[in-house]
């Protein structure tokens, strides 16, 4: 039974990560900075197949206790999901120190801290799969999303990099970038900017978790031992 760790999987896209593992039989660890029901639910059906500690990814010290309590609980971590991220729409020529600081910290620092330390075990064992979650508008861009993007196309080349650092030891590295899902995080977009972005999707909707969860499952599978480096774009074909 593998080990998967998903980062930020209390809600959005990060829970239907969890449910999607959990569901197809994996043990899986998550965090996030506040629990939440959904964990307690976890917690009571999947018990120790499950694992759940608060956790603030700017904390690197935390991380580092976090990845110890997740050994110890499920075992060895065989797939890594930088899930967790923060977006602030505003325009760059009004946005504050704490907003720029905390989008940095969360989507690019705390992906690398948790790479870092997870992979370490995982070169040791010779396999491993880590798959960030980045997004189309690292690669397109986004009004108000400046710092937010960057993040994510930097996510991207971090993917690159790291893929080329680690394939020898049998680890792959690859990003999942989606469009505009229905989460919390896009409860931002107003009436006329949903209906704009699902006139301009091929597919005519917004994307589901479980369009993002099923192709996350298929890069941590045995069938996606030779994909590494890459970007998998799951839009519905808006940026096509
Ligand atoms: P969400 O609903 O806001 O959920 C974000 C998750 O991350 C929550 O569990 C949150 O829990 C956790 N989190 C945030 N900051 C954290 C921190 N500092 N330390 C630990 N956990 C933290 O967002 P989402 O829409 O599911 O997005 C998930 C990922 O998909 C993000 O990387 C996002 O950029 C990406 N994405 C989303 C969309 C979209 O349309 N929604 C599109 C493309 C890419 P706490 O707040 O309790 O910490």
């Amino acid at each position: 039974m593998k080990v998967v760790l998903v980062s930020g999987g209390s809600k959005g896209l990060g829970a239907g990560l969890v449910a999607s593992f959990l569901d197809a039989g994996y043990k899986v660890a998550t965090c996030s900075r506040t629990p939440n029901q959904q964990i307690e639910q976890w917690q009571q059906i999947y018990g120790n197949r499950f694992f759940f500690q608060t956790l603030d990814l700017s904390d690197t010290s935390g991380c580092r206790e976090y990845v110890r309590n997740v050994q110890s609980q499920l075992g060895d971590i065989d797939i890594l999901i930088n899930n967790a991220g923060v977006a602030h729409t505003a325009v760059l020529a009004l946005s504050d120190d704490a907003s720029i600081d905390r989008i940095v910290d969360t989507n690019l620092k705390g992906t690398f801290q948790l790479s870092r330390i997870v992979s370490r075990p995982m070169l040791s064992l010779g396999w491993g799969r880590i798959i960030n979650i980045s997004s189309i508008v690292g690669l397109s861009g986004y009004r108000g999303l400046s710092v937010y993007s960057a993040t994510k196309a930097g996510l991207d080349g971090f993917t690159r990099a790291l893929a080329r650092e680690l394939g020898a030891r049998n680890i792959t590295v690859n990003s999942i970038a989606p469009g505009y899902l229905t989460t919390e995080m896009t409860d931002e977009l107003n009436d006329r900017q949903r209906t704009q972005i699902i006139g301009r999707t091929p597919m005519g909707r917004m994307g589901t978790v479980e369009d993002v969860a099923s192709t996350a499952l298929f890069l941590a599978s045995e069938n996606a031992d030779f994909i590494t480096g890459q970007v998998l774009v799951v839009d519905g074909g808006i940026s096509a």
